[in-house]
């Protein structure tokens, strides 16, 4: 029988429900998902989809209507996708478990630079291979005779970082080198702040064009993850593998949503979007200037998605002891890092209101200094 990881995330709400049971009131900082509502726009197209009566069974791959979208928007960064080699998917999530089932026999490694979203953890066991990690610095001698693909993320879950083009470019031509799949996860794409840029690795010539998956959704962007909507873009191969795999687990992603999603993709929303990068890169700027205030915690600061990745080996206790005495001692939810592939980390949502983060930040701050005092 498949034996499934639990997800941190999944085990730090259990104990924040403990918690709340309890009568403790608990602030969080876990939110994977935008803290906005879908545009406008958006919900107003699917609805009108509801109202038109597209309700029925769809073609399985997704709406020939919302792929040719995906192929005019990639079209505007130079980028020639093949309408035919796009899935739309319940969510990126399956997308990417589709391609690694796709590309992978049972037992094949996936190898991923740490840290990386742990949500990989899952899928990939699911789709019987094995996740393999190491430092983006190390990806090379990671590498064996049974890498079957290389799993990247940028912007990224859970660090933020934004890989430059220099970055990019270096995986690009180690995985053309070595013949080996390259699956790129750009997610949070569009959330990137400070003049940082989100360059896809489609774009760059030095990637095998025969062996390159790009995945999106409309998640993050569009603060839709309630629609379940991601795609990708895959070799011939494997985006009609990924297809019959879709087809026969669940058809197609619900029709009205992807109606919704193709007024996403037709600019509509591009005012709220904007609104809502704003209003992150607000949040991220209090939040590590917070930060950067409270001694024994290290951290680069994010360049995109919306979270903070801090390196609490300073406060000597690595990322699990200092989430479970965080919400113990100070009611304060954040995310042990372990199956990110940063045990000496916690993630830190800033997905959540103003006052959310000041009440964060003060009990940070104390937690700290409580832990950092000399006995
Ligand atoms: N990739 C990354 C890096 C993510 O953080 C997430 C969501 N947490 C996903 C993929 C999955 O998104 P979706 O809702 O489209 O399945």
């Amino acid at each position: 029988m498949l034996i499934l990881p639990r997800s941190s995330l999944d085990v730090m709400i259990g104990k924040v429900a403990l918690a709340e049971k309890a009568g403790r009131k608990v602030v969080k900082m876990l939110a994977g998902e935008p803290d906005f509502d879908t545009p406008p726009p958006v919900v107003d197209a699917a609805k009108k989809a509801l109202e038109a009566s597209r309700t029925h069974y769809v073609l399985a791959s997704g709406i020939p209507e919302l792929k040719e979208a995906i192929v005019r928007n990639f079209a505007k960064k130079s980028v020639k996708l093949d309408v035919s080699n796009i899935l739309i998917s319940p969510g990126a999530r399956f997308c990417i478990f589709a391609a690694v089932a796709s590309v992978c026999e049972e037992g094949d490694e996936v190898l991923v630079p740490a840290p990386y979203w742990n949500g990989y953890n899952g899928l990939v066991a699911a789709a019987g291979a094995k996740l393999v990690s190491a430092p983006l610095e190390n990806l090379e001698k990671a590498i064996t005779a049974k890498t079957k693909m290389i799993m990247i993320n940028s912007p990224n879950n859970p660090s933020g970082e934004v890989y430059d083009e220099k970055t990019l470019t270096h995986i690009a031509e180690l995985a053309a080198k070595r013949g080996i799949y390259l699956l790129s996860d750009e997610i949070y794409g569009e959330l990137v702040y400070g003049g940082a840029k989100h360059i896809s690795i489609a774009t760059l010539p030095q990637a095998d064009k025969d062996k390159l998956i790009i995945a999106d959704g409309f998640s993050k962007t569009y603060a839709m993850t309630g629609w379940r909507l991601g795609y990708m873009h895959a070799p011939d191969a494997i985006a009609k593998k990924a297809a019959a795999l879709q087809m026969h687990i669940t058809h197609s992603p619900t029709s009205f949503a992807q109606y919704g999603a193709l007024a996403a993709l037709s600019g509509e929303a591009d005012e709220y979007v904007g609104n809502m990068r704003r209003t992150l890169e607000k949040r991220r700027d209090m939040l590590c200037e917070g930060l950067s205030a409270i001694k024994g915690l290290k951290f680069n600061k994010p360049k995109g998605a919306f979270y903070v990745m801090l390196d609490v080996s300073g406060l000597g206790m690595s990322g699990e002891e200092f989430a479970d005495r965080l919400l113990q001692e100070q009611n304060l939810a954040v995310i042990p890092c372990a199956d990110f592939g940063a045990p000496c980390c916690v993630r830190l949502s800033y997905a959540c209101s103003d006052g959310n983060l000041r009440e964060s930040l003060a009990r940070l701050r104390l937690f700290a200094a409580s832990v950092s005092r000399p006995s």
